[in-house]
């Protein structure tokens, strides 16, 4: 999950998480006593006022809020003096203050406390915040100064800090077309009329096929299929007004199970093309057509910026730099994916075989017999792991390896001197352990619970940077766990350990930020995953194992035969998912490094993949015609290649711990992590960093190991 990015770029991210819908209304309140814009007061420099939270305060302080962000700019570009830093950046840095703080309070009504009521708001808001994020990306007196001082900049170098920042907010406003003349503006904001409009359709019209086949069985056709999915087939089916069948319903969820359990070939042959067709079906739901016109209108608007494709557009502030760069990491992984596909056919071939069956794998099968293959070599008890999983000693294992690697303390504050929102979240201070100097707040809202967003993620109440006076950072996990009943543990499954350590790392990484400047802050999409997902490794070392993973009633540390089966388990299946995964990041690289005008999406998928020896008993995870990633807006457009960017240097960077004469606990590679991989966040190039930290690029044979792949 991607923590919520704040401050100057954070804008454009913010309308996209937004949305668009109308609605208008009068203020009547006064808007100088709304305690969401009022400056924190209390310990630690100042908590957010979570106490004093009501909805209906919300619009009033979001419009003052951006009331004044936008007299802040106003103030900026009525300088007569000649654009510099000091008259320009920095006070683009320090602008929109109270909307910052009222943001906070919206970011909790949406995750954590959401409401009918908000989100009445909400919708109410949405066109007005994307209205103001457009006035300053498209605020041409602002862009000047900032040109002007960007291009000073190039001819006299700034102090490094600086130069980055203003390199990263001009490239931002560059990218958002700022830069253009005022035909092409209008030509660029037409396109991006047109684009919107096709993304809502492409994503109605797999919504429209998810809903419209749907498989019903019958009482006898439910074989392998376990208890629970049976329960919620029947119930779906009623949802639809089949009482007595069984539905199995057009999405993932759904499909994934039955495919692994149903024995029922050719109902699996019929539920596998029904999800593989989605919006592909040439009927009026079909995206054929909708895709070549995205990939048109895009190649069209990045040519008025100067750029030869969509991909060279997109990446050039990502840590891969340029399609190419991705494309290579990707062609370097796939033959290893394609070997390891046909040992797994094999496997399965042989099961088949030894059954009786005169079957040739199929897709359908695929996870079928993978399944099969999977109890008879890995299997593993998750419910036996979970005894070993509290979430106390969970906590507490998290605290010990911020103290091994960040040198910090976790103390829990007392209850009532900090504001929560809800009487379920808890707060710890965090301190230096050798100084004692306080580094920040961690927020804890563990529990599931109505209006509170499924799944789990971190974010930042407040950042730190010098520019903003040093304050303490506050930032927080949220997870979904279920509550217990009074006196019960918390025990959670494996992957839920993980989740929990994983963001947790994202929250090490805004708590060790050190910074000069707010915008070093923001986020490098196929870098910030990084850092988060190199904390999981932490879970499966022996200090926290012999430690914290301990048997909640016997306080027994969990079996080491145990702790080897979960880890061979993990290079489970790796040649079937990284296959189907690589296929269709290709596939989005393809896409977007082609003539849109050669391009017929039907036959341009059969081909490449073709080309590319994709296995017949595979298909991309995400087709070209439901690929919602790519096509239902742009956050992943040309990104999808990123999980494996951030997952090689995952690989790599452990690789380097569990060589390190300490290991996972080694004193100065710990030391090297910090500095280099979480204190800089943005402020650094992600690909310089790195090299600092392991002393080369990284490579991808860690990551090869991993996944059971041979190594060259
Ligand atoms: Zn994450």
């Amino acid at each position: 999950m991607n923590p919520r990015l704040k401050k100057g770029l954070s804008v454009f991210a913010l309308v996209s998480i937004i949305g668009y819908t109308h609605g208008q209304e009068k203020e009547k309140k006064s808007m100088n006593t709304n305690p969401l814009l009022s400056e924190w007061t209390g310990p630690y420099e100042g908590v957010p006022a979570f106490d004093e939270m009501q909805v209906d305060l919300i619009k009033p302080a979001i419009r003052k809020g951006m009331e004044l962000h936008l007299a802040d700019i106003d103030k900026i570009t009525a300088n007569k003096d000649k654009p510099t830093f000091e008259n320009t950046i920095i006070p683009m840095e320090k602008a929109g203050q109270e909307l910052d703080r009222a943001f906070t309070y919206y970011g909790i009504y949406s995750s954590n406390v959401s409401s009918p009521e908000f989100r009445e708001v909400q919708k109410e808001l949405a066109p007005e915040i994307s209205e103001f994020s457009s006035k300053i990306s498209q605020n041409k007196e602002l862009f000047k100064r900032i040109k002007t001082v960007y291009e000073n900049s190039q001819k006299e170098p700034l102090p490094a800090a600086k130069q980055r920042v203003v390199d990263l907010i001009y490239e931002d406003f560059a990218m958002q077309g700022a830069d253009l003349n005022e035909e092409d503006k209008k030509r660029y904001a037409a396109i991006n009329k047109e684009l919107s409009g096709l993304y809502t359709k492409f994503s109605n019209n797999v919504l429209a096929d998810e809903e419209n086949y749907v498989t019903y069985l019958e009482k006898d056709q439910l074989d392998g299929l376990p208890e629970s999915y049976i329960k919620s087939a029947a119930q779906a089916a009623a949802d639809r007004g089949k009482e007595g069948k069984y539905a199995v319903t057009n999405t993932r969820s759904s499909m994934d199970p039955f495919l692994t359990y149903s024995t029922e070939r050719e109902l699996r042959e019929k539920v596998w093309n029904n999800y593989y067709s989605r919006g592909d079906n040439a009927d009026e739901y079909d995206n054929n057509e909708i895709i070549k016109k995205i990939l048109k209108l895009r190649d069209e608007r990045v040519e008025l910026l100067g750029y030869e494709n969509y991909a060279q557009w997109r990446l050039q502030n990502r840590m891969a730099k340029n399609p190419e760069n991705a494309m290579d990491l990707m062609m370097k992984v796939w033959p290893a994916a394609l070997a390891r596909v046909k040992e797994e056919v094999s496997d399965m071939q042989k099961l088949a075989d030894a059954e009786g069956k005169d079957i040739s794998i199929k897709p359908w099968d695929y996870r079928f017999y993978a399944e099969k293959v999977r109890k008879q070599k890995y299997d593993l008890d998750s419910e036996e792991v979970k005894q070993y999983l509290e979430l106390g000693n969970l906590t507490q294992a998290l605290f010990f390896t911020a103290g091994e690697l960040f040198n910090f303390e976790f103390t829990p504050v007392e209850e009532g001197s900090v504001p929560v929102f809800h009487e379920d979240v808890k707060v710890w201070q965090v301190s230096d352990k050798d100084s004692g100097e306080i580094v920040g707040l961690w927020y804890l809202d563990p529990y599931a619970r109505q209006g509170k967003r499924s799944g789990a993620w971190a974010t930042t109440y407040r950042s730190y940077s010098e520019l903003m006076g040093e304050k303490p950072v506050l930032s927080s996990n949220n997870s979904n766990f279920i509550e217990p009943a009074p006196g019960e543990p918390v025990l959670v499954s494996w992957d839920d350990a993980t989740t929990f350590f994983h963001e947790f790392g994202h929250a090490l990484h805004f708590l060790s930020a050190d910074i000069e400047y707010p915008t070093l802050n923001s986020g490098v999409r196929d870098y910030t995953e990084f850092q988060s997902q190199l904390l999981e490794r932490w879970l499966s070392t022996d200090k926290v194992i012999n430690q914290f993973l301990r048997h909640h009633e016997t306080n027994e540390v969990i079996p080491q035969d145990l702790v080897k089966k979960i880890q061979k388990a993990s290079t489970f299946n790796q040649g079937f998912a990284t296959t189907e995964f690589l296929a269709s990041a290709i596939m989005d690289m393809k896409y977007h490094t082609t003539d849109p005008d050669k391009i017929e999406p039907d036959t341009f998928e059969r081909e490449t993949l073709k080309e590319l020896n994709m296995p017949e008993e595979i298909v991309m995870r995400h087709r070209t015609p439901h690929f919602g990633h790519v096509f239902s807006g742009e956050g992943y457009a040309t990104g999808y290649y990123g999980y494996l960017w951030a997952d090689v240097l995952t690989s790599d960077a452990a690789e380097a711990f569990s060589d390190a004469p300490g290991g996972f606990y080694d004193k100065e590679l710990a030391r090297k992590l910090v500095k280099y991989l979480f204190a800089p966040r943005n402020a650094m190039d992600p690909a310089e960093a790195y090299k600092k930290f392991r002393g080369r690029e990284a490579k991808i044979d860690a990551l090869m190991r991993d996944r059971g792949f041979p190594v060259d």
